[in-house]
């Protein structure tokens, strides 16, 4: 179905025999009126559509030939029904000039900022390694950490041009943002890459030379929790560097590094802890001794008939637990003390009574089985 066409001279209102300079000059006229941007009649849009349609056809010496000579059928066909992206983005030039030359750059740069408003950019995160001892990371401890942030600009306040300075529309787009690459029929529109896409052109800032941020010292300080363990992270949010274009700060992440000790193996939330006891000890039981983390003595319990490489376990004395509540335990790996006779002779004198005792013990402990047999 054609739709009605209406003539392309009396849709500009001038004659069949307007000069290029009155055809210009008309649509000028018509576009300021019925562009949507001024005025919101629905129909208005049409109607600039419409207009422009015929500048496009009326202002082209050739295509306005054809016109004449074959009124609206000269254009249809391939392509000829609607506009190719092409043409939109001539008239796109076309009535952006023209307003231009009417003092409109306003709009213009109004749309340009609409067009370009960025995606927030949250800021980068910032690492930082913290030595602790194991009392300190049994303990929990408030560090006071250096870095060197990116903050928002004093000066420009984070927008990184002077805004004293004004902006002007960027030559290359002429405030659009972006621009058109023709590629056989269609154009192709991508960012401007002068402007980045904002349309305009600013001062950069002194302070920031455009960045919106500047480095600062700052001393944050931090609470390790306690439990904390090798390679823990300890994160505190927004202390990273500043966001770009109203986006949040990164984060601060510590990087736990807890140095061995000379007593306690942790492993997990539970500490080891070696212990030599005697031979005797072993067989008839004991009470010993033993140091803890956080300095306290405590009294273990050794069972009798306890072996080499036992374990006895001392609940809740191990380190806290980083999740959830409580304790981890002390785990005590027990070592036998066997006596070199030779050595207690020399030192102690009475090595020789020591061997009587020991040999009389020989005969009067029963015989081990002397090969075990394998569990299978
Ligand atoms: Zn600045
Ligand atoms: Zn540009």
């Amino acid at each position: 179905m054609q739709s009605f066409k209406k003539d392309y001279y009396e849709v500009l209102g001038v004659s069949r025999n307007a000069t290029q300079e009155e055809i210009k000059k008309a649509y000028r006229r018509l576009a300021r009126k019925y562009h949507p941007d001024f005025n919101k009649d629905p129909e208005a849009q049409e109607k600039f559509k419409e207009i422009n349609e015929a500048y496009q056809v009326l202002s082209d010496p050739e295509k306005r030939k054809l016109y004449d000579q074959y009124g609206h059928a000269a254009f249809q066909g391939a392509g000829a029904g609607g506009y190719t992206q092409e043409t939109w983005g001539d008239l796109f030039e076309t009535i952006e000039d023209i307003f231009k030359g009417f003092g409109f750059e306003d709009i213009f740069e109004r749309r340009g900022r609409r067009r370009t408003q960025r995606k927030p950019v949250k800021g980068e995160d910032i690492y930082h390694t913290v030595e602790l001892t194991l009392e300190e990371a049994y303990s929990g401890k408030v560090v006071s950490v250096p870095v060197l942030r990116e903050v928002p600009c004093p000066v420009c306040e984070g927008y990184g041009y002077d805004k004293t300075k004004g902006e002007r529309a960027c030559p290359t787009c002429g405030g659009r943002g972006v621009i058109y690459q023709r590629q056989f029929f269609i154009s192709i529109s991508q960012t401007c890459p002068t402007c980045n896409g904002e349309g305009v052109i600013r001062e950069p800032c002194g302070r920031c030379a455009g960045k919106g941020t500047i480095p600062q010292k700052e001393e944050i300080k931090v609470r390790i929790p306690p439990g904390v363990d090798n390679g823990s992270r300890v994160f505190v949010e927004g202390k990273g560097h500043a966001g770009l274009y109203g986006g949040p700060a990164g984060d601060l992440y510590l990087l736990i590094k807890v140095r061995p000790h000379h007593l306690f193996e942790r492993r997990g939330d539970n500490l080891y802890l070696d212990i030599n006891i005697k031979l005797t000890e072993a067989v008839l039981g004991a009470e010993v001794e033993v140091p803890t983390l956080t300095g306290e003595r405590i009294k273990v319990r050794i069972p009798p008939g306890t072996k080499e490489g036992d374990t006895v376990r001392v609940e809740g004395k191990g380190m806290p637990r980083l999740r959830g509540s409580g304790f981890g335990d002390l785990i005590l790996r027990i070592h036998i003390d066997v006596p070199k006779l030779g050595l207690m002779d020399k030192f102690f004198g009475d090595g020789r009574r020591l061997k009587q005792l020991l040999e009389e013990l020989d005969k009067l402990l029963p015989e081990p089985q002397r090969i075990r047999t394998r569990q299978p």
